[in-house]
């Protein structure tokens, strides 16, 4: 299954992924993280991105697919 070796949380809101020793996600400011995430994309210029919009992502970063 996923590659656990990555060391990376996701943000349970907003899916962007942070390591572990962030405590407040920099794009919603949210404080959960979950460790059971899937997939992984990676924006670059979310102003011009339909995946981003679609997402709600307004900063630049990894992203997981899929949060648990
Ligand atoms: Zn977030």
């Amino acid at each position: 299954m996923p590659r656990r070796k990555l060391p990376y949380k996701a943000c349970t809101k907003c899916k962007m992924l942070v390591d572990d020793k962030t405590e407040v996600c920099p794009n919603c400011g949210n404080r959960e993280f979950s460790y059971e995430w899937d997939g992984l994309i990676i924006i670059v210029k979310p102003e011009n991105s339909e995946v981003a919009r679609l997402m709600g992502i307004s900063k630049e970063g990894l992203y997981a697919i899929k949060v648990r």
